[in-house]
């Protein structure tokens, strides 16, 4: 079987370091593992606009930033597609069969919907396209054949109904679909990255991010003022490292080698968490290592960036060519659903034969 990915964001602002952490830099080191036969990256133009139906040109806008976020990731369009949902109408089709094998109670389970309601106050007001967007994922998903995607913790009930489409898909009409597995970040800290204000998650809809295109005195700024212990209010008060997001952070980002090049009085992380623990470890020296680390791991990220800002045009080529590759793909599998389905009506004369 042939190993294929489909991954994507929703162009609902540029991505931040929780992306990074959670899916992308993940989706660059299976790109690079030469395991995978087809990669497709998807920018989620059609389900920002779930939520965002009254700003397309937020989503717009987005588009582009999102796409330098990938190239300067490191996502290689000689390796990957990355393309544009709504330019890929099979997906619409598909959603549109697969609704009926959804019933409304089961979405209203699903307990990333369920928060998202919350988080965004639809209560009784949630639009319908927003209530069916993991449909709609489902079909992004299979349109590709996807054995693989790379995505956040919070992507895991979207799998999950994802899996039931398809068993519920080929159990009425014959295999056809197939059923993909989630790949997860294997460093638990990376699997939902808090946000600056201490919340569950970072999130562009929060505003509580740090940005891959932020500069080194906006990162800077940002981590200074960010969250730490509350009850960690002198330097030599004990405090606490569980729920601490400067120490999830350094446990999502730091590596060994950053202690004898930024703070070489600690050997580890276990033994800079110790001190915290105990007491005698102010906030503002952890502060300005997790500083030196994130601005290490972002500054190939930014150089990137700066040379794709030169290459604007091209990166127009590489979106029409990406959608085109996706299109053919997503043909290809709708066909065979509406063969399954038996409404190929105009294949091999299916109408008017039988
Ligand atoms: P929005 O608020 O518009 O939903 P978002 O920040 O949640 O934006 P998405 O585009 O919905 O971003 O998510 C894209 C991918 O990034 C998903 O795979 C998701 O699981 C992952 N992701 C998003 N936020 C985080 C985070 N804080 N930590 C780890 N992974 C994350
Ligand atoms: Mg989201």
């Amino acid at each position: 079987m042939k190993q294929i990915i489909l991954t994507g964001d929703r162009p609902t602002g540029r991505l931040h370091v929780g992306h990074y952490v959670g899916s992308l830099m993940e989706r660059v080191a299976l790109q690079n593992s030469g395991k995978y036969d087809e990669i497709y990256i998807m920018i989620a133009d059609a389900q920002a606009l779930t939520d965002n139906a009254e700003h397309p040109e937020k989503v717009r806008q987005n588009i582009k930033q999102v796409a330098l976020d990938y190239l300067s990731c490191g996502i290689d369009p000689e390796k990957s597609n990355i393309f544009i949902q709504s330019r890929v109408p099979e997906l619409t089709e598909l959603s549109f069969y697969y609704m009926n094998l959804v019933t409304v109670s089961r979405v209203q389970r699903n307990p990333t919907v369920k928060a998202e309601i919350q988080q965004k106050g639809f209560e009784t007001s949630v639009p319908l396209g927003f209530f069916c967007y993991p449909v709609s994922q489902a079909a992004d998903i299979t349109a590709f054949r996807a054995t693989a995607v790379p995505a956040g913790e919070d992507q895991m009930p979207m799998l999950e109904q994802c899996k039931e489409i398809v068993h519920k898909f080929n159990e009425v009409y014959g295999e056809t679909l197939t059923e993909p597995q989630i790949v997860l970040p294997s460093n638990k800290a990376c699997l939902r990255l808090p946000g600056l204000d201490g919340k569950a998650k970072m999130s562009k809809s929060l505003g509580n991010c740090i940005y891959l295109s932020d500069d080194e005195e906006t990162v800077r700024k940002k981590i200074m003022s960010m969250f730490t212990d509350p009850t960690h209010l002198k330097v030599s008060d004990p405090g606490h490292v569980e729920g601490n997001p400067v120490f999830i952070y350094l446990d999502a980002f730091c590596k060994p080698e950053y202690f004898p090049e930024f703070l070489p009085e600690y050997q580890s992380l276990d033994e800079l968490k110790a001190h915290y623990t105990k007491g005698g470890l102010g906030d503002i020296k952890v502060k300005k290592f997790l500083n030196s680390v994130l601005q290490a791991e972002l500054a190939p990220v930014r150089e990137r960036r700066q040379a794709w800002e030169k290459r604007l045009p091209e990166l127009t080529d590489i979106l029409k060519e990406g959608c085109r590759v996706a299109r053919e793909k997503a043909e290809s599998t709708l066909a065979d659903v509406r063969k399954a389905m038996r409404i190929d009506y105009f294949e091999n004369g299916a109408l008017l034969g039988e």
